[in-house]
């Protein structure tokens, strides 16, 4: 058995938390690959070592006053190896990372620092070889992530082996230069590792008990998700469950390595399981839901627009020509409405319409801003009746106004659109109907 373990930010934070992440990698001998985050918050009020690196640099590089905060993250890494009893000086480093930052190597490279340094100590900690990620992880010229180069060159050095940190978030340029991930990347990072070894599960430990049906910010304590299916996890990532960074599941997916979502102040919790496919049944009708503010909709009305022919195709080319993405185009027999991001859209608005008047000369055309999509997730729905109905009258009880409802051809998911204001109260109404009333 070979696992690869990623820790996340807030599993990470201190001294202490470095503790139970190593007690959970030395309770089991095939947790061989370790893959850490830079420090998160301890408190909910503390700063994440990240954000106080992208801070620093852009003082350092804009010839601003920075040693302040370069001495607060001094002393986060310095009061973690005095905690820990390591025989360990990150002086050298710091006086590089410096240099660096004066010597404007990037923002990525900035960033970068957080999961690096963090690595250099977890490897110390552990008695685990540290191995760089700028010399394994590999980007273009555009900064698209070379998934087969990534993975020849990994593999190949991970072969010969064996207890290894490799830090989370970045790699490198074809210049060497450093390149992350979006935020909350260290996740891909461990999926790319799994991949590379071969391994037999990627587990990806956090703060919360697994994956759970919905945002704990917006519901008091959610049920944790036993097992879900690579797209379902895929759609709720995608409208916003933020656990996992969207693009993980894409390295493991491709050698069908399962995922553990687990809370390192819980190892006792089983989490969740996240596969290509499962026997399971879900527990519930719905496995997930995720959901975003911030849309606008453009509903476009037109008489008889079905028998016009490349209609769809002119109107999306609009939107197109002003480099907006569309999020969901729902339609009716003379309507057809498309929502997009408010903040893509509204710079452009009044050309957009201008342009769709000009593309397909429609009898009106109406704008809605300030709107939510929530999506409602889960493999069950295909086999079991009335879901939309359920969430039609849990939503209506609500006092919701629901102001669109896409059903996915895939049956996998269905999208509501509510406005920003009842966003919370609409996913607690969902939450209620199928999980508290069908708990068992
Ligand atoms: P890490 O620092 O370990 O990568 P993240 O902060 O990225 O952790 O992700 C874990 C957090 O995601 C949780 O603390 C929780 O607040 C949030 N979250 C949002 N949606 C969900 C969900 N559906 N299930 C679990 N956690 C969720
Ligand atoms: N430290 C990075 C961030 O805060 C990456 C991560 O935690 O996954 O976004
Ligand atoms: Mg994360």
């Amino acid at each position: 058995m070979k696992k690869v373990v990623k820790f996340g930010g807030s599993s990470l934070a201190s001294a202490s938390q470095i503790r139970k992440a190593a007690d959970i990698v030395r309770a089991d001998e095939s947790r061989l690959y370790v893959v850490p985050s830079a420090p998160g918050k301890r408190t909910a009020s503390d700063e994440k070592v990240t954000d106080m690196l992208y801070q620093c640099y852009e003082a350092a590089s804009s010839g601003k006053e920075y040693q302040k905060i370069l001495e607060r993250i001094r002393a986060r890494y310095n009061g973690i190896i005095t905690e820990l009893g390591l025989d360990l000086s990150l002086e050298e480093e710091f006086k590089a990372l410096e240099e660096n930052f004066t010597g404007k190597k990037g923002r990525d490279y900035a960033a970068s620092r957080g999961e690096y340094l963090n690595g250099i100590i977890i490897a110390k900690y552990l008695g685990f070889t540290f191995l760089d990620a700028a010399e394994v992880i590999f980007f273009d010229e555009d900064g698209k992530f070379l998934s087969e180069k990534t993975n020849d060159v990994l593999s190949a050095r991970l072969e010969k082996m064996e207890r290894v940190v490799i830090p989370g978030f970045y790699g490198s340029n074809p210049d060497g230069s450093i390149r992350t991930f979006s935020r909350g990347g260290s996740d891909i990072t461990g999926s790319i590792v799994a991949r590379a070894v071969h391994a037999d599960l990627y587990e990806n430990w956090t703060d919360v008990s697994g994956f759970l049906v919905t945002d704990p910010r917006i519901v008091k304590n959610p049920e944790p998700i036993e097992t879900i299916t690579y797209r379902e996890l895929r759609e709720l990532s995608y409208m916003g469950a933020s656990v996992l960074h969207e693009d993980a599941i894409f390295p493991v997916r491709k050698e069908g390595i399962p995922i553990n979502i687990r809370n390192t102040n819980r190892p006792e919790d089983p989490g969740t399981m996240i596969v290509e496919s499962t026997c399971r049944k879900p527990r519930y009708t719905i496995t997930g839901i995720a959901g975003k503010k911030g849309f606008c909709a453009i509903t476009i009305e037109k008489a008889m627009m079905n028998a016009e022919v490349g209609f769809g195709r002119k109107v999306l080319d609009v939107f197109e020509r002003y480099g907006i993405s569309f999020e969901h185009i729902p339609s009716g027999i003379d309507t057809m409405t498309i929502f997009v991001h408010q903040s893509e859209f509204v710079d452009y608005e009044q050309s957009v319409i201008a342009g769709i008047h000009r593309a397909v000369q429609p009898d009106t055309v109406l704008l809605e801003s300030d709107l939510a999509l929530i999506a409602v997730v889960g493999r069950g729905m295909k086999a079991t009746r009335g879901t939309a109905g359920r969430i039609f009258s849990a939503l209506a009880h609500a006092r919701v106004n629901v102001r669109m409802i896409d059903q996915g051809s895939s049956e996998l998911n269905i999208i509501i659109g509510v406005d920003n204001v009842d966003f919370e109260k609409a996913i607690q109404a969902i939450y209620d109907i199928f999980i508290t009333a069908e708990e068992k």
